[in-house]
């Protein structure tokens, strides 16, 4: 049917109806007290969701801007960087480091696995680094990282941590402050319930004192800029306002439900759809102590492609699944159930899965997934 389309993949997202009346209200000028009120709410919502008290900026930049201005303040030429890779995402934060003339020292993990904290600590006590790179949820493999136990380490040097908390912010618990993240950044268009086009960051004292000597070139991407405008609650540039007036609508249905909600909803959603790929017989790629509460990446049959399958669920029942990414393509496919998810959405992505994994020639009996997955939602079964 025309104009049904079920969006399962780690962004964009679906985005709640008052958010979408919030994005198409009438524009407004962004130097008037009206556009300030609102950023003054909207930081001071973030600083609920970031768990902090750190200065927070919100930047009409996608998720990479956000991290290209982590690097772009914080990196000079020659600053030793270590970046801890376990996926795509986490080789991009890389990749950013040394074209700003990081010298980056790659720590990387088997597709699947989560960051060892103990080779951490091996790093940080045989060298000094001036920034270390971390990503909280790894959304090419469905991973979610220690962010806690980095933290811990990193504090005890005078390296910075930068977090890249892109698809997990908004659907996984971050706690800035006590776990001692010097920058995080996240992005509109995952957890966050929005179209594409914000990226927001929290910037700790410790942090500051880096960036406010740092050579690199930044223009757009300036923190201090930001910093500069902060006292009137405002931008140095013409911010994407629509989507500040979305960002102010979707924080409120988060405060609302409240954030221990929030993260337990999509707690039961990744346990109720690992539940289901077992049972229909698939192999999931993150083992369950590190599995990501928002996204859950899964391996195709043997002998049966997973973009295949994903293009049964899209073609026949308008299901969007994402692919693999990177050394996974072909071979894994993602469900995601972040943000604007409910139970009903594992139970739609679950029959679809299932409806295209048997149109694929894939042995076994329709419903057995779903039943898995109700159970689970039903709290019937661990
Ligand atoms: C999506 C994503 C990004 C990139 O964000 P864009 O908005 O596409 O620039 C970065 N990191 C992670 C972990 C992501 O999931």
């Amino acid at each position: 049917m025309q104009g049904k389309n079920y969006l399962m993949i780690p962004g964009p997202t679906a985005v709640p109806p008052s958010v979408l009346e919030a994005i198409s209200r009438p524009m407004f000028g962004h130097r008037t007290e009206e556009f300030a009120a609102m950023y003054k709410r909207i930081v001071e919502k973030l600083q609920v969701v970031f768990q902090t008290k750190n200065d927070i900026f919100v930047l009409t930049q996608t998720g990479t801007g956000g991290m290209e201005t982590a690097i772009a303040n914080t990196v000079s030429p020659g600053d030793k960087v270590l970046a801890l890779v376990t996926g795509n995402f986490g080789e991009r934060f890389a990749k950013l480091a040394r074209i700003y003339g990081g010298e980056v020292d790659e720590l990387k993990f088997e597709w699947g696995s989560c960051v060892d904290v103990k080779q951490v600590e091996e790093k940080l006590s045989a060298n000094r680094y001036k920034v270390v790179l971390a990503t909280q949820n790894e959304t090419s493999t469905g991973v979610l990282n220690d962010i806690e136990a980095i933290g811990k380490l990193v504090a005890k040097t005078p390296a910075l941590l930068l977090v890249d908390g892109v698809s997990g912010v908004g659907g996984i618990e971050i706690k800035v402050d006590q776990w001692n993240v010097d920058i995080l950044v996240t992005a509109s268009q995952k957890a966050m319930m929005l179209p594409p086009g914000l990226a927001m960051v929290s910037v700790s004292p410790k942090a500051w004192a880096v960036i406010d000597k740092n050579t690199s070139p930044r223009f757009y991407f300036s923190l201090p800029a930001c910093k500069g405008k902060i006292d009137s609650w405002n931008t140095p540039y013409t911010p994407g306002v629509s989507l500040y007036v979305g960002l102010d609508a979707a924080l409120e249905i988060m405060m609302n439900e409240g954030m221990d909600n929030v993260y337990a909803r999509h707690k039961l959603l990744a346990e109720a759809t690992r539940a289901a790929a077992r049972a229909l017989g698939l192999k999931l790629l993150a083992e369950d102590a590190w599995a990501s509460p928002v996204v859950t990446g899964i391996y195709s049959p043997e002998g049966m492609g997973a973009d295949d399958i994903r293009k049964i669920a899209k073609k026949e029942f308008a299901v969007t699944f994402a692919g693999g990414q990177g050394k996974l393509k072909g071979k894994a496919f993602r469900i995601a159930h972040m943000g604007f998810a409910d139970r009903m959405d594992v139970i739609i992505a679950i029959g679809a899965l299932e409806m295209a994994l048997k149109k694929a020639g894939h042995a076994m009996e329709l419903g057995t997934g779903l039943k898995a997955a109700q159970e689970v939602l039903m709290g019937g079964s661990k």
